[in-house]
């Protein structure tokens, strides 16, 4: 392993080329090769997005395809979740007529509790997926409804439900599923193709909620990064591979901290494991120590995730990597 790793994705600065994907009637993928996904729903009378890109600099490409294909207005933004790169461009759709931004009361609560720490963070530790942050507007993005469990939205006569399936990447994921169609947007609970963020993470609970989304058969689904999975075999694998690394971490740092081993020592051990299977998928570099540290937080003293700050991620990281 080298000792001279840039600091998370701070190096990163190739662009990604856009694919804008019909996956049925009423459902679209909007994928960059790995960079964070936003899915688009398009029924009778209006557009929900999930995700809305970093900045409302970068969700005006967003908006200019979903322009290509309807002019209904965008009227719903919902976030899967509070991650800053996924929820700071809202503020582009509210300007194009949105009506509703609409995130679990958990994600609420995370905004309240760490989101402006996370943001601080989550710019310095990739700062191509902000571009333009001159454009977001300050403060946080705040949503303009919660729910608890699931929600109903219907779009004309188009049936969009928004459930609460269990804790994983954080504890307050929605997915997005439409029943009518079978196509699921699942946020950063299922990757592609793309290393798994696991820093606000619930380990023991990841797998059984990917159990509980494979539950409900979808034939098509957007990840929270990587190429949309067309076809149900596209859609097993994605899960799969999913389940399986947050599995492989999980147990290896569990032994590890089992054992009595520090975390570096563990850091080390698990890279070493996980890389030959899962080392070319994108971000794998970035992901590793945010995800081992939360992972051993939760197997030894922390069960809720401790807040990154911008500090704490600088720390961490000269301690694992230097
Ligand atoms: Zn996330």
């Amino acid at each position: 392993m080298s000792s001279t790793k840039t600091f998370a994705s701070a190096a990163d600065l190739e662009e990604k080329k856009v694919s804008f994907d019909r996956l049925s009637e009423h459902a679209y993928a909007y994928t960059a090769e790995g960079d964070p996904n936003t899915g688009i729903i398009i029924g009778d009378d209006a557009v929900m997005v999930l995700d809305t890109q970093a900045t409302p600099v970068m969700a005006q490409d967003v908006i200019r395809r979903i322009r290509e294909v309807t002019d209904k207005p965008i009227k719903y933004v919902v976030l899967s979740h509070y991650h800053a790169v996924r929820v700071l461009g809202a503020s582009a759709y509210m300007a194009e007529g949105g009506e509703q931004i609409i995130a679990s009361q958990d994600a609420y609560d995370m905004i309240v509790e760490r989101g402006q720490f996370d943001k601080d963070s989550e710019i310095g530790r990739f700062p191509r997926l902000f571009q333009s942050v001159e454009s977001v507007p300050p403060g946080l993005t705040w949503p303009t409804m919660t729910f608890v469990g699931k929600m109903t939205i219907w779009l004309g006569k188009l049936e969009v439900q928004l459930l609460q399936v269990g804790r994983g990447h954080t504890k307050g994921d929605t997915v997005v599923w439409l029943p009518q169609d079978r196509v699921l947007l699942s946020g950063d609970l299922v990757e592609f193709d793309a290393t798994p963020y696991a820093g606000d993470a619930y380990f023991s609970d990841w797998p059984k909620t990917l159990d509980n989304i494979a539950a409900l058969n979808a034939k098509a689904l957007v990840p929270g990064r990587g190429p949309a999975l067309k076809g149900e075999a596209q859609v097993t694998a994605g899960l799969d591979a999913t389940r399986a690394f947050v599995s492989d971490l999980y147990a290896s740092v569990k032994a590890g901290a089992a054992a009595g081993k520090d975390l570096r020592s563990v850091y080390k051990e698990t890279f070493d494991k996980l890389q030959p299977k899962y080392g070319q998928w994108v971000i794998f570099n970035h992901c590793m120590p945010f995800d081992v540290t939360r992972a051993y937080d939760e197997a030894t003293q922390y069960p809720d995730p401790r807040i990154w700050t911008a500090e704490r991620d600088i720390e961490m990281w000269k301690s694992l990597e230097a």
